[in-house]
């Protein structure tokens, strides 16, 4: 969930597993590990931003400010949910139904 809007759902472990929307994955790439040195640095400088406040007028995907994949209809448009597993669902443009 991002700022309010389901992005991504599923079994847990499809969903941990093989996370497919940008904000899962940074998500997931966000979980400390002590073996990975420099972890933080391979941040992209937008996911570093901090998470905006969603408005009764704003419009498109909840993600695009922080988006390293921002497509130009992603400011302006929902994407639609597409099924991407059995039981896992994603709502990103990158993805096709
Ligand atoms: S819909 Fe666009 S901004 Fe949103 S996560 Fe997908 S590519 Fe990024």
């Amino acid at each position: 969930m991002y700022v309010g809007h389901m992005v991504e759902w599923g079994e847990s472990d499809e969903v941990i597993g093989n996370p497919q929307h940008p904000y899962t994955r940074l998500l997931i790439a966000a979980v400390f590990d002590p073996s990975k040195k420099g972890q933080a640095e391979n941040l992209q400088p937008k996911e570093k931003m901090d998470i905006p406040l969603w408005r009764a007028d704003s419009r498109g995907c909840p993600f695009a400010g922080r988006c390293s994949h921002v497509l130009d209809k992603c400011s302006t448009q929902m994407p639609d949910v597409t099924r991407v597993a059995d039981n896992q669902f994603v709502r990103c443009f990158l993805l096709k139904n």
